[in-house]
């Protein structure tokens, strides 16, 4: 069965200092202090280590065959966006990363598919980058889930969804500058509770701008199964009912119908979790995802999911199908 992991990131061996390039700015940095390590950093602050599994692809394609899997969805990992720099340097830095990108999927057409990234903070810029990314051959882009602090609802991000149903690029939306992250850093918390509040915060403002009933085609994927959208909507859609003068200001349609309508990934690290999952979406809007290579992630591709006894049709939905059709790929591409 054909196996593709739909989230994941990657960055290049080497990038510019784009701090010395630019003049200012705490941009992500590359530090290879061991062989087959690097430390990131951020300005002089430590962010992470990574290893050689974050820019090798073949390493990549030899950790993932362990579990059957053949193809890798990748994009740059969040603290990339960059949306607080000036939008001519994030689009430079995000050119860059896309062109790194591209070339990945060049020399492996079959082992890697590319999701690109976008100077978000500026519309004009954004949009530009993302028509030249449909040309050099993505089929989608990610997001951040909000861009420096501005919801996704905000009417200045509507031509960009706009413009990616009009090119028919797929969005995948990370959570990222996680709210409430200066006054939680204890015990990882921006990570284990701000980022799945984030990627609903992200669902909630595309459904109650609009966003999704204006633009019906578009093709939105919320990582780790929605975050705390799906296991919320109760919540939400009681909101919705019982207070519409403060919900339903600019869509009158329930946010419950929207189940079914987007994707999420299987990112859960959870067989109940997952199954309820299943049940509201329905298994064509499930996709396979990991996180990989990052240790919060669900590296043991696709094992509890083979475990849970679902038919074998559900399965491979959530193993392949659901993914060809939200980036419109073809399955016979990459057997
Ligand atoms: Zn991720």
């Amino acid at each position: 069965m054909l196996k593709i992991d739909m989230h994941t990131h990657i960055l290049p061996k080497k990038m510019p200092n784009w701090s010395a390039k630019f003049g200012y700015g705490d941009f992500i940095y590359l530090y290879h202090h061991k062989p087959g390590y690097a430390q990131m950093m951020k300005g002089n602050q430590f962010f992470r280590e990574i290893n050689e599994n974050c820019w090798n692809p073949e390493l990549r394609i030899k950790e993932y065959s362990v579990f059957y899997t053949q193809v890798q969805v990748v994009c740059t990992i969040p603290v990339m966006f960059s949306y607080w720099a000036e939008p001519k340097d994030t689009l430079s830095l995000a050119q860059f990363l896309n062109d790194h990108i591209a070339s990945l999927v060049e020399k492996y057409p079959k082992n890697y598919i590319g999701l690109a990234t976008l100077p978000m903070q500026d519309p004009e810029l954004a949009i530009e980058e993302l028509e030249r990314c449909k040309k050099i051959g993505f089929p989608g882009i990610q997001i951040g889930s909000n861009i420096n602090g501005k919801n996704l609802s905000e009417p200045m991000f509507f031509e960009i969804f706009e413009a990616c149903e009009r090119l028919n690029m797929a969005i995948m939306v990370h959570p990222w500058d996680m709210m409430g992250q200066r006054d939680m850093a204890k015990y990882w918390l921006p990570w284990l509770v701000g980022m799945p509040a984030e990627t609903s915060r992200a669902a909630c403002s595309l459904i109650f701008s609009g966003t999704l009933e204006r633009l019906p085609n578009l093709r939105v994927n919320f990582s780790h199964a929605g975050g705390s959208f799906l296991t919320t909507l109760g919540r939400i859609e009681h909101g919705f009912n019982c207070r519409p003068d403060l919900v339903a200001l600019d869509n009158p349609v329930n946010p419950r119908n929207y189940l079914g309508k987007f994707w999420v990934d299987s990112i859960t690290h959870d067989p109940l979790l997952l199954d309820y999952v299943i049940k509201v979406q329905g298994s064509k809007r499930v996709t396979l995802g990991t996180d990989y290579p990052f240790p919060l992630g669900d590296l043991e591709i696709g094992t509890y999911i083979e475990q849970m006894n679902l038919d074998p049709e559900i399965v491979e939905d959530i193993f392949c199908n659901s993914t060809l059709e939200w980036l419109q790929l073809k399955k016979e591409d990459y057997l």
